[in-house]
């Protein structure tokens, strides 16, 4: 009888213990579902939520401000110098372009969504998107580039301002050199001749007799 009841205390036991261990998910069953079944179902982002980053390339003016404020480096530009005889355009914010932006590259992996690239830029083309989906398997993929100037454009901005940075360079040798054989010439000019009768009047005594024996006395 003993060993009977023995036996039915264990599954008691066991039964019991399931019970509690499954209390939680148990009462789950009757309580509304709250898990969102994403992606289908997708949770409304707070207005101003920091995602990637876009640019507006058009009205960038390569000042370099938001690569120097990332923390992390991973915004890289470089820019080419227009010569004067070029029109870059404005922006849309009214600024002139001066510099044109052969490389405007983001590594999106390094982001760390601190957005203190934005508030420094002056034509407020660098912005947070609330665009959170963009994995990737290749991480050469999330190295964004925002530039779009052609291999051959750059090629042709680069020589153009070579061009004229040489001609520069020549017009100042040549108003040195010139400015130096003005020196040079005025040098070699020989001093003009004395004047005759001013310099018997600087040289010859003076035959005049003093005002009076007081001045005399005093000179
Ligand atoms: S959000 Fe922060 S980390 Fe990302 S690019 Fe801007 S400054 Fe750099
Ligand atoms: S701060 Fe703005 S204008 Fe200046 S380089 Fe960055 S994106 Fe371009």
């Amino acid at each position: 009888m003993s060993a009977v009841r023995t036996y039915f205390n264990d599954i008691w036991l066991a039964l019991s213990s399931i019970a509690i261990g499954m209390r939680i998910t148990i009462m789950h069953l009757f309580v509304r579902n709250v898990t969102t079944q994403y992606p289908d179902v997708k949770l409304k982002l707070p207005e101003r939520a920091r995602n990637r980053l876009y640019v507006n390339i058009d009205d960038c003016i390569g000042c370099d401000q938001c690569s120097m404020a990332c923390p992390v480096n991973c915004i890289i530009i470089e820019t080419i110098k227009s010569t004067p005889d070029q029109d870059l355009g404005t922006t849309s914010t009214g600024q002139k372009k001066r510099l044109h932006v052969p490389v405007f590259d983001i590594d999106i992996a390094k982001c760390c969504y601190c957005g203190l690239c934005v508030p420094p830029c002056p034509t407020d083309c660098i912005v947070m998107t609330d665009v959170y989906e963009f994995s990737e398997f290749d991480r050469q993929n999330l190295i964004y580039n925002f530039s779009v100037m052609t291999p051959q454009e750059i090629e042709q901005a680069r020589e153009k301002l070579k061009k004229a940075e040489e001609e520069a360079a020549a017009k100042k040798a040549a108003a040195v050199a010139a400015a130096a054989a003005a020196k040079a010439a005025a040098a070699q000019v020989p001093p003009a001749a004395p004047n005759p009768a001013s310099e018997n009047q600087t040289q010859q005594p003076s035959t005049s007799a003093p005002d009076s024996p007081g001045q005399a006395g005093k000179s």
